[in-house]
């Protein structure tokens, strides 16, 4: 019997997991892809001797890309290698106190209690909440369709009907961590989790103090061979069993008839398929590839994320002070968050997040050297003077280091690749350069994503972070687990 076609535009890392799902489900599967590469966002720079794991650089909840490999009956540690870590991250302030996040909770709780003012018992409420809100809320709004009754009528939901009130949806994060916390430094901390799908956590309900508990209940991880092995490792599972991919190949059009999706159009040319899933962000695939359907404005138009402004530097000497992941924290958070999402530009102090895999894996720096993925939170891309704001960035956050750091940081950078929210928009379609497509800075957010499906165009399907549940690896990959259910 011939099999029924699938055609996914885009190889993001959901394009790539909804290619696995599918192949396993029966269907042939054909991925387009725009780049010449595999992996979107999750991509690699390779410069000048130095590698750089491109986009993400935090791994949480590594089960999802296990699943994948079972799934096709294969034992995923021979694809797959990962390793916990002990501390999640490092933080830096200015009034030169630097706390280790360790993973293990008693050991992070003694750390920040014997630093700061800190209670233990502030601390272990806070973590205990973040766990309740991750029991209850995790089943309905992260694994299943929110675009489905059955999904509100269980068990599960009931329960977390019965826990309403404990839900938080009505303070913001920044208010719950005022009321958990006394030290401004902890509460910054944890105001921090906001960031992780590009939110305001002075807006964001305090219902996304789930997030902590990904990393200090279920752990923090890395790839051995680096963030981008999580492509390469599904790239190679979905070409083993079969999935064909086509790259430097942009979907122009989503081919529609008698309301079905027929097929795509590539580069002008058609074809045809029973089923197409579209991993292009959302708005961007009504805006370019649905052009004659009715567009959803509602969910089209919601405030996007933040995005990102990325410096990439090889270092010609290493820091023992630092480890895989530091934060270094502006002096006022508050004020970050309103240049970001009200004014749209940069602060002159931002948080500094740098990354530096050469720790975890020496070989991605020449010897004695490290791989910085500096990076700071921007504003999407609203078509700000990018140009000038980068440079007066560059200056600050140089400055800062320097003052941290106690040395000349400009003096050992050898060589430099920047990305900048215009860059992100043009190498991965995502509208206005947001890293996790809507924000989650109100308290709707989580209703006001796509579904994994059309309504109205039957074989029409959608995965990627721009659609439910959100963006972040995990989310992204549990969109095409969701999607493929829908099947
Ligand atoms: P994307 O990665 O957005 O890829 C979409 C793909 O579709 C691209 O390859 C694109 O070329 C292709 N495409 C688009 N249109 C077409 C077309 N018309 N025809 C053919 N192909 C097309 N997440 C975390 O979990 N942890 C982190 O630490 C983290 N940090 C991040 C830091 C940065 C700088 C960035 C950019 C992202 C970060 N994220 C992080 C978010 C995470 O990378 C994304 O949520 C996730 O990778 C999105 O995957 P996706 O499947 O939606 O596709």
């Amino acid at each position: 019997m011939m099999k029924k076609k699938a055609i996914i535009v885009g190889s993001g890392i959901a394009g790539i997991a909804a290619a696995i799902r599918l192949n396993n489900a029966g269907y042939a599967v054909s991925v387009y892809e725009a780049n010449s590469y595999p992996g979107g966002k999750l991509a690699e720079i390779n410069l000048n001797g130095y590698r750089f794991d491109a986009g993400p650089s935090l791994f949480t909840m590594p089960e999802q890309v296990e699943e994948l490999f079972q799934l096709c009956g294969y034992d995923p540690k021979q694809y797959f290698s990962y390793d916990k870590l002990e501390v999640n991250c490092h933080y830096f302030y200015e009034d030169g106190l630097h706390l280790k996040a360790f993973a293990d909770q008693d050991k992070f709780i003694q750390e920040v209690t014997s630093k700061t003012n800190e209670s233990e018992a502030s601390l272990r409420k806070l973590l205990s909440n973040s766990k309740h809100l991750y029991d209850i809320l995790a089943d309905l709004f992260m694994y299943k369709s929110l675009h489905r009754w059955r999904t509100f009528f269980n068990k599960k939901a009931f329960k977390s009907y019965l826990n309403i009130f404990s839900l938080d949806f009505f303070r913001t994060m920044h208010q719950a961590n005022t009321d958990f916390l006394k030290d401004p430094r902890i509460v910054q901390l944890f105001n921090r989790y906001a960031t992780y799908n590009g939110s305001n956590p002075y807006k964001t309900p305090a219902t996304l103090n789930i997030i902590p508990h990904l990393e200090f209940g279920k752990g923090a991880f890395f790839p051995k061979k680096g963030m981008h092995d999580i492509t390469m490792s599904l790239y190679r599972l979905a070409l083993d069993i079969g999935v064909e991919f086509q790259f430097d190949a942009r979907v122009d059009k989503i081919l529609i008839e008698d309301r079905k999706a027929v097929g795509a159009r590539v580069d002008g040319i058609v074809f045809n398929a029973d089923i197409v899933v579209s991993n292009m962000d959302i708005v961007n695939t009504y805006k370019k590839l649905l052009t004659d359907v009715k567009q959803p404005d509602l969910l089209l138009n919601q405030p996007k994320s933040s995005s990102a402004l990325i410096f990439y530097w090889g270092i010609t000497c290493s820091f023992g002070q630092l480890d895989l992941h530091n934060i270094f924290f502006s002096k006022d958070y508050a004020r970050e968050f309103d240049c970001i999402f009200n004014e749209k530009t940069i602060t002159e102090d931002p948080t500094v997040y740098i990354n530096i895999t050469s720790k975890m894996k020496p070989d991605d720096a020449p010897e004695g050297h490290e791989n910085w993925f500096t990076m700071i939170n921007v504003p999407n891309n609203s078509g700000q003077d990018w140009d000038s704001l980068i440079t007066e960035a560059r200056e600050n956050i140089i400055k800062k280091l320097n003052r941290l750091l106690k040395t000349d940081i400009s003096t050992h950078i050898v060589c430099e690749q920047i990305l900048d929210p215009r860059s992100i928009e043009s190498k991965t379609s995502s509208s206005l350069g947001a890293l996790y497509g809507n924000s989650s800075n109100n308290k709707y957010a989580a209703f006001l994503r796509h579904a994994n499906f059309s309504r109205k165009i039957d074989g029409l399907y959608f995965c990627g972070g721009s659609v439910h549940p959100g963006g972040g690896i995990p989310l992204s990959l549990l969109s095409a687990k969701i999607m493929a259910e829908q099947i």
